[in-house]
């Protein structure tokens, strides 16, 4: 799960991590009202679940959702050109991503943008920060061109970050004297706040040192463990929902394992396993996923019912792949949840159904007797072919 910038700037204030005031607006007035409590020059930013917002363009042409503003009137005029716009981003896709909400800052007085952030490697299953002096600017690229301008410093999770680690950060970065004692300070609470509300990422791009000598985290990007999240329930309560892909929120009311891709062709599959080797058949046979979808070993009819809504509700998608291997999953339940909901929605695609297993011969009973116009396949190679094959034909 992601949250908002100005989210990760309440868990700031609770960690006492350096940056500077400001709050959220939902309309260009609480904006204006925001920025004439704050005074002197003030900063803009749309909110939305991705970065590149600086350097991103509405779909109406408006450039930026960074803006620095001199009056509170400005601010409230800056603020209408970005409220229910869609801001398009490198992150966002083509497709964009509407804003609801502004963050309404003072404006800082930035000498050096710095970046740093700390992430969970897999290699090591331990903490991992990442430290720059090419902040500001996408990491990707500094990574890719001078790669040598990058510290990557693992972190014992046993001891947590060291004091000798976050000055050996802040010596690469180029702090010392008070800004070094502040560094201490900042990376030994964000460390902190990353393991009490067990994130996977805490991005801060850029920090930055101000003119008046400070060390402050403009720029928050946090992720969080979802298998955590029933023990975060301040965490939780900052999801928003309607940053999320639609047919994932509707996956996970049915506690569905649901992940949406671009792909046209739909899979139902149990077994997480089964289902990422029927997304690579798919694309063997010359097909491309439109999403991965395990519905577990003990799915229920509802949960099926749910998953084949949710997939004939994908306008993108134009056919249906569902290959079944019942060690512990009855195939009849499979089978009749696939009939009652594409009695219910209307079945208007080419459905290919492979089924093997547990209670096999009920299952394909089922669907013989339904009269539903489905193509059976032999075994998850020819099953791939088939759906293929049909989409093809359809198009
Ligand atoms: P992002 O583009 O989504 O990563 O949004 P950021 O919050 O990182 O802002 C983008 C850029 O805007 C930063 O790298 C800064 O250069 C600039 N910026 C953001 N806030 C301020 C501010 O308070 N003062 C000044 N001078 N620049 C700012
Ligand atoms: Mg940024």
């Amino acid at each position: 799960m992601n949250i908002h910038e100005y989210q990760a700037r309440e868990l700031f204030a609770k960690y006492a991590v350096a940056t500077q005031p400001g709050g959220v607006a939902f309309t260009a007035e609480d904006a204006e009202a925001v920025a004439a409590k704050l005074g002197g020059r003030i900063v803009v930013k749309a909110q939305i679940h991705a970065g590149g917002r600086g350097k991103g363009t509405f779909k109406n042409g408006f450039k930026g959702g960074v803006h620095l503003c001199d009056t509170p009137a400005e601010a409230k005029d800056i603020a209408a050109r970005m409220l229910g716009q869609v801001l398009v981003t490198h992150q966002t896709g083509p497709d964009g991503k509407e804003v609801a909400k502004v963050f309404v800052g003072e404006a800082v007085d930035i000498t050096r943008e710095l970046y740093f952030a700390i992430l969970l490697d897999r290699a090591t299953s331990a903490p991992i920060v990442i430290a720059s002096t090419e902040g500001g600017v996408d990491i990707e690229s500094v990574a890719e061109h001078t790669p040598e301008k990058i510290l990557r410093l693992g972190v014992n999770p046993a001891l947590g970050l060291m004091p000798y680690q976050t000055r050996q950060i802040a010596t690469m970065l180029g702090l010392s004297g008070k800004l070094m004692n502040q560094a201490g300070k900042l990376f030994t609470n964000l460390y902190k706040l990353f393991i009490e509300s067990d994130c996977s990422m805490v991005e801060i791009n850029p920090l930055v040192v101000t003119g008046k000598g400070e060390l402050l985290a403009l720029d928050a990007k946090f992720g969080f463990d979802d298998n955590a999240l029933y023990r975060q329930p301040e965490i939780l309560a900052m999801r928003d929902k309607t940053e999320e892909d639609p047919r994932e929120v509707a996956a996970s009311e049915f506690s569905l394992n649901y992940i949406g891709l671009d792909g046209n062709i739909a899979c139902l599959v149990n077994g997480a396993g089964l289902a990422m080797a029927t997304m690579d058949i798919i694309q063997y046979a010359g097909g491309s996923p439109a999403n991965f979808l395990d519905v577990g070993g003990g799915a229920s009819k509802e949960q099926v019912f749910a998953a084949f809504q949710i997939i004939l509700g994908d306008k993108n998608v134009k056919g249906i792949l569902v290959n079944i291997f019942g060690g512990i999953m009855d195939c009849n339940i499979i089978a009749t949840g696939i009939v009652e909901a594409a009695r219910e929605i209307g079945l208007k695609i080419p459905l290919v159904v492979r089924l093997e297993g547990n209670n096999v011969e009920a299952g394909k009973k089922t669907l013989a007797e339904s009269g539903l116009a489905l193509i059976t396949g032999e075994n998850i190679l020819d099953a791939a072919q088939k759906i293929v094959a049909e989409v093809k034909k359809a198009a």
